[in-house]
């Protein structure tokens, strides 16, 4: 039987963050471990310029992806690891998709709103046209499993929608992709509201971190007293015991929430050990970084082979959905 397909990506704003990581990493390994997926993993560049950036920037942070994927576990033996601009048929077949995408539709995402909002000027075209590059990315490969947080939900209907228009309109086969949701599919922001983000200044910790990083970065996590009637399902410390959940395990978890109720929590010790738990588990990933970073030119063959494994699997889907519209 042939394997299903896989596609994730992520920006190349930066180093990956823990929401990054337990978001969408965690699932990208999980399907690269199990035998039945073939999984294809990119840096999505071509996504990362449809806000403003700088060229300099953007190759740096194109490469710090790169390294936080297999420094995090993704095996080119496994996947197929590549970065989105070199295989150029995703831009291609979507513009083939755009011509089934209504734009009210585009206009109305909760996504592309709140995007506009972070970057009031830059309100471009390729922004609106996000999702339907984002279907294209996933249906070139026909994955019907996308590894990602809670937050691309939208983009994945768009994919769906855009899936089920294709195969009416022209009897296309495209699968339907669903989300491949994992424990962490929301990692709240430290600053207390909305999501980790690399946007957003305080809000994440990167895998990179050290201990101390870690430490003063939890230290800037809004509390309370410590005590009340009863556990705040938002805000500051709701943030701070989903981290302990993840981190430490839900019955930590409890234990504090019990404490919130009784004798009051002592936020500085939770902090304290918090930021270890969160360290040791970024500890080899940060061990598998640095022999990578030792190693540029491995990192280029694998992107190399991964451009070329990936591009051909890329061009038979458009020409097949060339042909199908009537184009060759
Ligand atoms: P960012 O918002 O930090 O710029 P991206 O938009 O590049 O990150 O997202 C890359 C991947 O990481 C996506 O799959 C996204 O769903 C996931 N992700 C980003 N932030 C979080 C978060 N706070 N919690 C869970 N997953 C997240």
């Amino acid at each position: 039987m042939a394997k299903k397909r896989v596609l994730s990506g992520i920006r190349a704003t930066g180093r990956l963050h823990i929401g990054n990581y337990l978001g969408a990493v965690k699932g990208m390994l999980a399907l690269q471990d199990n035998p039945e997926y073939e999984t294809f993993y990119m840096v999505a560049d071509l996504h990362t310029i449809t806000t403003a950036h700088d060229q300099k920037t953007l190759k740096e942070n194109i490469r710090e992806v790169v390294l936080d994927y297999l420094a995090a576990g993704l095996d080119p033996e496994k996947s197929t690891l590549f970065v989105q601009s070199q295989i150029p048929e995703h831009i291609e077949l979507a513009y083939l998709f755009s011509t089934t995408t209504s734009l009210a539709k585009m206009m109305h995402l909760p996504t592309y709103k709140e995007k506009l909002k972070l970057h009031p000027h830059d309100s471009t075209v390729a922004l609106l046209y996000y999702p339907v590059l984002m279907a294209a990315d996933i249906l070139i490969y026909k994955a019907d499993s996308v590894p990602t947080g809670i937050d691309q939900e939208p983009h994945l209907e768009v994919a769906r929608e855009i899936a089920r228009k294709m195969n009416s309109l022209y009897k296309t086969d495209f699968p339907e992709p669903k989300r491949f949701v994992t424990e962490g599919e929301y990692i709240p922001s430290l600053v207390g509201e909305g999501k980790m983000s690399k946007s957003v200044e305080g809000s994440y910790i990167n895998l990179t971190d050290s201990p101390e990083t870690i430490k003063e970065r939890l230290a800037g996590a809004p509390t309370d007293s410590g005590k009340g009637e009863a556990v705040p399902k938002e805000g500051g410390v709701a943030n701070l015991l989903k981290l302990v959940e993840l981190f430490q395990g839900e019955d930590k978890k409890k234990e504090y929430e019990s404490q919130y109720l009784g004798e009051g929590i002592r936020y500085s010790e939770l902090k304290e050990e918090l930021a270890k738990a969160i360290y040791e588990e970024l500890k080899p990933i940060q061990e598998r970084r640095k022999v990578y970073e030792n190693e540029p030119s491995l990192v280029d063959k694998i992107l190399k082979e991964g451009a070329q494994k990936a591009r051909k699997v890329a061009a038979e889907t458009l020409l097949e959905t060339k042909k199908a519209m009537g184009l060759t």
